[in-house]
């Protein structure tokens, strides 16, 4: 099992949730973050953190959202091999035109 980033996150990013993972498991491209299922120990403490709730448990995913599960496994293989996205510091926030939770 593994925690997933879905679709809320979309052009958001305000990056609560990588800092406080004790695996460090978030990585981003241009568009949302997600996470590695390789590395995430279902700690929850992710969850919490994020402002539009768009992380949950793989087994709790909202149907409409199931296709991110294979996206975070997928995006995040990619990232890693390509050394880039690891994100483990806040940023500012991107707030984007499909962000749905701006504060
Ligand atoms: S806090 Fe939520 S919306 Fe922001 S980057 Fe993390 S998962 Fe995405
Ligand atoms: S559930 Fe825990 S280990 Fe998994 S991404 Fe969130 S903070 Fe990291």
């Amino acid at each position: 099992m593994s925690h997933i980033v879905t679709a809320n996150c979309n052009d958001c990013k305000y990056t609560d949730c990588c800092v406080v993972c004790p695996v460090e498991c978030f990585y981003q491209d241009d568009t949302m973050l997600y996470i590695d299922p390789q590395d995430c120990i279902d700690c929850e403490a992710c969850v919490p953190e994020c402002p539009v709730e768009a992380i949950f448990a793989e087994a709790n995913t909202p149907a409409q959202w199931t296709s991110y599960i294979q996206l975070n496994a997928e995006k995040c293989a990619a990232l890693k091999g390509s050394g880039d996205g690891h994100i483990t510091e806040k940023q500012d926030a991107k707030e984007g035109p499909g962000c749905t939770g701006k504060k």
